[in-house]
């Protein structure tokens, strides 16, 4: 067996029930992406628009593709036609023209709201007060074309495991607010068993199933 079909296996063995694997494929290339989907894995995660829709025009159609990194606007219409889920929703604008896009290619497109729980000045999200003034806004009530399913957050990237806890914590707290969000996404290769403990219904892993991401492809 290859050591990607390996990897998914050892992985997916320790997963609950409920908790959904995307295989993060970014930066990989498809003949390595395929060793997964030969595995049984039907469902990758992108981070960039080009890559992805390169990607899910070489694969198999039966692949559910996941958008997981900053989306800009003006790039929603490429992915508008096939995309599964947008974890990475952190503006009422986007979420508009998510919309509109929707509309146009005759569907219901399912997002995430991307929350801001790290330490990190870096990462992309909404606070939580930013979130509850997006849902409770009459703008998004508006949107009949998107479904916001639940939250997704990236932990500070910490040696410091109470912290990543108290973090993916604040997420579920935020989340349990929502009856009607089922989903939580969060937990990368380097901490997903912790995200797991938290509530996570959705892990993100690439570099554990695909091995160390050469960062110049
Ligand atoms: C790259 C990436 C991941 C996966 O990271 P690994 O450490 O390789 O598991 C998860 N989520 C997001 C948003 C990413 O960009």
């Amino acid at each position: 067996m290859n050591s990607v079909a390996q990897h998914l296996l050892e992985i997916k063995k320790e997963l609950p029930a409920q908790v959904k694997l995307i295989a993060v494929s970014k930066t990989y290339p498809v003949d390595v992406v395929m060793l997964a989907y030969e595995a049984g894995q039907r469902v990758f995660g992108e981070n960039k628009v080009q890559e992805m829709c390169e990607k899910q025009e070489q694969m198999p159609k039966d692949v559910e593709w996941h958008l997981i990194g900053h989306l800009q606007t003006n790039k929603v219409k490429y992915i508008a036609p096939f995309v599964s889920l947008i974890h990475s929703v952190d503006s009422l604008k986007l979420l508009q023209e998510i919309n509109k896009q929707a509309q146009k290619n005759n569907r219901v497109i399912d997002c995430l709201l991307q929350i801001y729980i790290a330490q990190e000045e870096t990462k992309f999200g909404l606070s939580p007060e930013e979130c509850v003034a997006l849902l409770e806004s009459d703008a998004y009530k508006q949107l009949n074309n998107i479904r916001v399913v639940g939250l997704m957050g990236m932990a500070s990237n910490t040696e410091k495991e109470e912290q990543i806890r108290k973090e993916f914590r604040e997420l579920k707290k935020l989340k349990d607010r929502y009856p009607a969000f089922k989903e939580m996404s969060c937990g990368m290769s380097s901490d997903y068993k912790i995200a797991i403990e938290e509530g996570s219904t959705m892990i993100r892993v690439g570099s554990s199933i695909f091995g160390k991401r050469n960062y110049t492809v």
